[in-house]
């Protein structure tokens, strides 16, 4: 094996394009207060980012690497934000609109 370079691994900015695909299909939001991604609960936005992962994957990754980090990106996200939970933890006690 070659010494490698620093160059950053792909894996890096095939995450990066999860997100954005994510976030232009509607799959995940992000909190306009507190700029956390949060999945906005749409199964079929899900399943449109699932397959542009399959049929379109960024340039240098297969698809099946494609399909694994959206779903990998979609697992680490929660359906809330973590600071508007605790802010209705702290303040009002529930958000009865959700
Ligand atoms: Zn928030």
């Amino acid at each position: 094996m070659p010494a490698t370079t620093t160059r950053r691994p792909a894996i890096r900015s095939l995450d990066g394009w999860a997100i954005a695909t994510l976030r232009e299909t509607g799959a995940i939001v992000e909190c306009e207060p507190h700029g956390w991604m949060r999945e906005y609960g749409d199964p079929h936005a899900r399943i449109r980012a699932l397959r542009i992962g399959r049929d379109d994957p960024p340039p240098g990754s297969s698809a099946s690497d494609a399909v694994a980090a959206i779903e990998k990106v979609l697992a680490g996200i929660g359906d809330t934000c973590p600071d508007c939970t605790r802010e209705s933890l702290d303040g009002d006690t529930r958000d009865s609109n959700k």
